[in-house]
């Protein structure tokens, strides 16, 4: 019997603290971590069945270069050279990394380092890209810094949760669980749901607010107009702590002049709006909650600084139990924000776009051909891959094939693709039969490093299993390409504790307070140091404890220090319905299944909440499109179709369609979801509108 490791689980951004125990037959016990801050003793139905996804039958155990079994140092010197081969005769910017939330914060790091400092482009994004990037983009313009103010102990301390755009029971179902016993514990807690679709989240709130698909600006602006008009402007905190509220509020009165005009535009009933409004204005200690509804979206900057601006009027902000939250949909999107996993970041929240951070960087990293700015983000790094712009792409640990927006057209991408290598823990993704080089990647308990959750919570990982055949860590992988391509000296890693030592100096170097994220405290930790690192809340004093809360003393991190209002031009989504495709099509997750099912569809007992994919219709829909319960439908843009199974329900609305975002070819008979998003994605964040293409349905 080995002692238990403590360690997180490998899921969502919730960040749940687990131990691990092997029995003396060898079995594997995954117990909730009461010690960890996160969950407190809890776990979901992921997290519970985490000791049965740990045996994968399909891992990926050696180096492979078209199909044929290869050393470590063939396979490494073969990508350094291809390198080297495609810059010297395209430039650097014909290379590009397309990494993962699932990354630890050590590969991450090592990632971004030789993409932005060695290889000298901006090229590497993230699959983070469709989860949070608009949140990150709101919270930058409001804040100064993607700094995330809240903590998930302020959900305990708040009276009124309003809750938009996040089905927190399926999606982050700890956190939903400690809004149940909140509001068990406080009945004068209120919760508002602001979602199209009722969701079993909508069962813990005191209003669902149904709004007509995309018009969350149109409502948080009425929120804003209707909170100055209604004496709730928190003059002092506004005068000394922000700036441009007039400009903020002229503007929301010009989309929302009325409550009445805010009910109409958003399809919701007039006394539900006015309760909304109405307790928000009342209550001191109020949380917003926000996730994928907000952020996949073409204007999901905005909708996020529309909801930060109500929280700046009201100056319900930095104290217990109020702030704009959040909440992440991957394990480590907050880590690899860290240290600039963003093509339009650096490393330590520095700004790639600004010649000072970038030489300071550069000095820092001893960098000999630093980036020139911002490389391509997502869905236009693909694009790019389709045009012949890019010719080299490394992914790793994700399956854009199925994940990214127009699917079919980034698998043609990457099947005309130059050069195509993909890091992977499991042998068969529909990205890995893409790729000419294979690499077989440590999974959860096989490697070391650090993540950070929603609430700035970072947390040691480390391993419990031994390595499987010759598969290692992303970063040592990373670090062998990096010296074949002659940068030893520069990436001399032996252990992940040295990387997480340099990305703490990193955050701290030339800091004199005016960059909040600083974990320079941690810089010198000796090994046993790291391994005993507690979970701890970003930033860092000088002694090392860390910071509940964000933003206390007023002070933002903005060049003037004030937060920032935004004044926000509502806009509705991209794609409109027409008679010929008559529904709008929103895409998410179900409750036990994770991303393109690689790990969660090998549990059984995971598989039988949901065991295929489905499309969920008001039943009245369902009737005029001669569709059956249970039946097939066909769901089509035009160009591409799905197959699924009819679920009727009345949580849908009207003219709306819900399909599941985790299947595809390899898990069922049909092409993933992802084929009918359209590539429209924000101006500003480069988030895909996942939540809202036109499409037309009928029986298959
Ligand atoms: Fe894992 Fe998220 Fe569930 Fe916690 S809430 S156990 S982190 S999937």
């Amino acid at each position: 019997m080995m002692n238990p490791t403590r360690t997180t689980c490998p899921y969502c951004g919730v960040g749940c603290g687990v131990t691990v125990e092997q029995d003396a037959a060898g079995a594997f016990k995954v117990r909730p971590d009461k010690e960890h801050p996160a969950n407190l003793g809890r776990l979901c139905s992921k997290g519970t069945a985490l000791a049965e996804t740990l045996d994968h039958p399909q891992r990926l155990l050696y180096p492979e270069i078209h199909g044929q079994r290869v050393s470590w140092e063939t396979a490494t010197t073969t990508i350094a050279s291809r390198f080297q081969q495609i810059i010297a005769e395209h430039g650097a910017e014909a290379v590009a990394f397309y990494v993962s939330g699932q990354l630890l914060t050590e590969d991450y790091y090592v990632a971004n380092k030789l993409m932005k400092g060695f290889i000298g482009a901006g090229n590497i994004d993230t699959n983070s890209r469709l989860c949070m990037a608009s949140a990150v983009a709101a919270y930058k313009r409001a804040f100064g810094e993607d700094l995330v103010p809240c903590s998930y102990e302020d959900l305990e301390s708040a009276q009124l949760i309003v809750l938009v755009g996040s089905n927190a029971a399926w999606c982050h179902p700890v956190l939903y669980q400690r809004m149940v016993k909140a509001k068990k514990n406080n009945p004068a807690l209120k919760v508002i749901n602001i979602d199209p679709r009722r969701t079993q989240t909508s069962d813990l709130a005191d209003v669902h607010l149904g709004l007509a698909p995309g018009t969350d600006a149109i409502l948080f602006n009425g929120l804003l107009a209707w909170l100055a008009e209604n004496g709730h402007t928190n003059h002092a905190f506004v005068s000394q702590s922000t700036a441009g509220m007039e400009q903020a509020v002229a503007m929301a009165k010009t989309t929302a002049p009325s409550v009445q005009a805010v009910a109409e535009q958003c399809g919701l009933p007039l006394a539900d709006v006015e309760r909304f409004f109405t307790l928000f204005g009342s209550t001191a200690q109020v949380v917003t909650v926000f996730s994928q509804g907000i952020n996949q979206s073409s204007s999901g900057v905005d909708k996020g600084n529309a909801l930060i601006n109500c929280h700046l009027l009201t100056g319900r902000i930095g104290k217990p139990g109020m702030g704009p939250f959040s909440f992440t949909g991957q394990p480590n999107a907050m880590g690899g924000r860290e240290v600039g996993g963003l093509a339009n970041q650096l490393a330590a929240h520095l700004d790639i776009e600004n010649p000072e951070h970038r030489a300071l960087v550069q000095d820092f990293w001893q960098a000999p051909v630093m980036a020139t700015g911002s490389g391509l983000k997502a869905v236009d790094l693909f694009q790019a891959i389709g045009t012949g712009k890019v010719k080299a792409v490394w992914v790793m640990g994700t399956n854009p094939v199925v994940s990214l927006p127009d699917s079919e057209r980034v698998r043609a991408a990457l099947a005309q693709c130059e050069l195509v290598i993909v890091s992977d823990c499991v042998s068969h993704t529909d990205t890995l039969e893409l790729a000419h080089i294979r690499l077989p990647a440590l999974g959860w308990g096989e490697r070391d490093g650090t993540v950070t959750n929603s609430d700035r919570t970072i947390s040691r990982q480390p391993p419990f299993l031994p390595a499987p055949g010759e598969a290692k860590q992303d970063w040592e992988i990373l670090t062998a390409v990096a010296h074949a391509m002659g940068f030893a000296a520069q990436f001399p890693y032996q252990a992940a504790h040295e990387i997480f030592r340099e990305h703490a100096a990193l955050s701290a170097y030339r800091n004199a307070g005016t960059r909040c994220f600083n974990i320079g405290a941690w810089q010198d930790l000796s090994a046993a140091e790291y391994d005993a690192l507690p979970p701890t809340q970003w930033p860092l004093d000088a002694a090392g404890q860390g910071t509940v809360r964000l933003f206390a003393d007023g002070k933002f991190f903005t060049a003037s220090g004030k937060a920032q209002f935004i004044a926000v031009q509502a806009r509705l989504p991209h794609a409109v319905r027409t008679p010929a495709f008559p529904f709008v099509l929103n895409t998410g997750r179900v409750r036990d299944h994770w991303h393109t099912l690689t790990r969660t569809g090998i549990s059984p007992r995971l598989s039988a909440h949901v065991a295929e994919p489905y499309v969920e219709i008001h039943p009245c829909d369902a009737r005029d499109q001669g569709l059956q319960n249970g039946g097939i439908a066909r769901i089509h843009n035009g160009t591409q179709h799905i197959l699924v199974k009819v679920k009727t329900s009345r949580d849908q609305q009207r003219g709306s369609l819900f399909v599941p975002m985790h299947w595809s070819g390899q898990f069922s008979s049909a092409a993933g979801v992802g084929c009918l998003i359209p590539a429209v994605v924000d101006p500003i964040s480069g988030q895909p509108e996942s939540k809202h293409a036109v499409v037309a349905i009928e029986p298959y």
